[in-house]
């Protein structure tokens, strides 16, 4: 790892610059506080800042719903090359999204290697940029207020100039090519960025406690407290649209025309009704307090156990989607009894 320094004047010069790579992707204010993550054309209108999107990077991956098979009448199944956008650079990547990149590496490329999610992941080039946490932000109790990994660059922005982080060889690549840009860091610099991320720190309203959390997960497997956020919960699968690492997804054959047969994988979610509805009629999960608790179940304690860590980055996503009002955070204090 390699930290330069470049002048903020020269932002759009560098964006620009990374446009030879793939189609840039950015966040874009869509209306007044509501961000996009989508193709920008001006630089101007990227906004690295922006706190969060509504919907996250991993539709850069895998679409919310795409063809993976086509079958024409008298020919043989083909290949779609519907999820493949091709190159595509992130800009803006804040630090709880390139964990949870890490998170679905973890889910994709594990075990059993999702060839979808593999070819656009190998093609996508992840520009970070440093970011202040609002009030449904609890990353830094996620352990995923920073990042060491996972990306190219990482653009931390100070006063007058950002620090660039250099963390991969791509990342390098593009600094060598567009070396004008970039100059040694400074022990100025680094102060400045001490201040910033004490400042940064004290920033952080939200907090969750997670000591022990799987343990007290297992140890409140029959809580009340499942069945009285079963009965505010809609299952409508917002929160789990909006995460950046809930991974679920359907594959259904559908005839959108005569003659014409698609096998469409689309995004899918644990609350819904059907997800563990099976053949002959049995549900695994029934009520909607099984969902709920299900879904908070896997992130919390059955990751842990598989990967070492929760799948939860603290982006606060579901907290600002639930139209119910339900806040992860609440959800785990009132587990401890706290609330
Ligand atoms: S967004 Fe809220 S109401 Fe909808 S499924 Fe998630 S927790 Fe339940
Ligand atoms: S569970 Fe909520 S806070 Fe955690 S990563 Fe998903 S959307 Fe973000």
């Amino acid at each position: 790892m390699q930290t330069l320094r470049m002048n903020s004047s020269l932002l759009n010069t560098f964006v620009e610059a990374l446009k030879p790579l793939g189609t840039l992707m950015a966040p874009v204010e869509r209306s007044p506080g509501v961000f996009s993550l989508e193709p920008i054309e001006e630089v101007s209108t990227a906004r690295p800042d922006a706190v969060r999107t509504v919907l996250p990077f991993k539709k850069l991956l895998l679409k919310p719903s795409f063809c993976m098979l086509e079958r024409r009448d008298g020919q043989n199944a083909q290949q779609s090359g519907d999820n493949d956008p091709g190159p595509v650079v992130f800009f803006g990547a804040h630090a709880c999204d390139i964990h949870a990149l890490k998170i679905l590496d973890l889910l994709y490329l594990s075990d059993f290697v999702d060839p979808y999610y593999k070819r656009n992941r190998e093609q996508l080039t992840v520009v970070g940029y440093g970011c202040f946490p609002d009030e449904k932000c609890f990353c830094r109790s996620q352990g995923t207020a920073n990042v060491d990994d996972g990306f190219d660059l990482f653009l931390t922005p100070l006063k007058n100039h950002f620090l660039v982080t250099i963390a991969s060889a791509r990342g390098d690549d593009i600094v060598r090519a567009n070396q004008s840009l970039f100059e040694p860091s400074t022990r100025s610099d680094v102060q400045e960025y001490m201040a910033r991320l004490k400042e940064r720190e004290r920033s952080f309203t939200l907090s969750m406690d997670v000591t022990d959390l799987p343990y007290v997960l297992e140890l409140k497997r029959d809580d009340p407290v499942w069945e009285e956020l079963g009965k505010k919960c809609l299952c409508c699968g917002s929160c789990s649209m909006v995460c950046p690492t809930c991974a679920c997804f359907n594959v259904r054959d559908e005839i959108p025309e005569e003659g014409v047969a698609r096998r469409m994988r689309t995004w899918d979610a644990c609350l819904y009704r059907e997800y563990a509805l099976v053949a002959g009629g049995h549900n695994f999960r029934a009520t909607r307090a099984d969902r709920v608790k299900n879904r908070y179940y896997h992130k919390q304690e059955a990751f842990v156990r598989e990967f070492g860590k929760p799948s939860c980055v603290g982006c606060g996503r579901c907290i600002e989607n639930c139209p119910t009002g339900i806040n992860v955070v609440e959800v785990f204090k009132t587990v401890r009894g706290e609330l």
